[in-house]
């Protein structure tokens, strides 16, 4: 997934804050690392890019058992810490915005859902699409999609008082 990422982000973050006690002062920093995290794990293109060459899916940044990881660590302080609830709460969007971005990438790529313990490519694109120019592929639909929603969210929440 290229462009679908930052909405989904968008819209996830959005989401979990309806559904908190909403502390308006927060919600901007909560949404930037939202954003952050959904974007977090293709910074390892840089590296794949500048020093690798390798498919930057392989890395430990796309697997999701780092980011589950990470996640039911931030859910766990989320649950403990009570007196830093917002630094809680960021990280927990951070790390399940980066595991979104894996569920979307599955969508789109392939990942490694079993590693470190399979090499098991995961993939929802099919054997026929996966030739076709990825404009033409029913995940840039889906990305076109999730900026559409993200682009509802945002003329929502935008009457809102932040
Ligand atoms: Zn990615």
């Amino acid at each position: 997934m290229i462009f679908g990422h930052l909405p989904a982000g968008y819209i996830m973050s959005n989401i979990l804050w309806e559904t908190s006690d909403k502390k308006t002062s927060f919600y901007k920093t909560f949404l930037f690392w939202g954003m952050f995290g959904a974007i977090a794990p293709d910074t390892d293109l840089l590296y794949s890019l500048l020093i690798d060459h390798a498919y930057h899916h392989s890395y430990i940044t796309h697997f999701p058992i780092f980011w589950i990881s990470l996640l039911l660590i931030a859910l766990l302080w989320l649950r403990i810490d009570k007196t830093r609830r917002n630094v809680a709460a960021s990280c927990f969007i951070f790390t399940l915005n980066a595991l979104v971005h894996l569920i979307l990438d599955t969508v789109t790529g392939h990942i490694l859902w079993l590693a470190p313990f399979s090499n098991q490519h995961f993939s929802l694109i099919t054997e026929r699409s996966e030739g076709a120019h990825y404009f033409t592929q029913w995940g840039f639909a889906l990305e076109l999609f999730l900026i559409f929603l993200a682009l509802c969210v945002w003329l929502k929440s935008s009457g809102r008082d932040v």
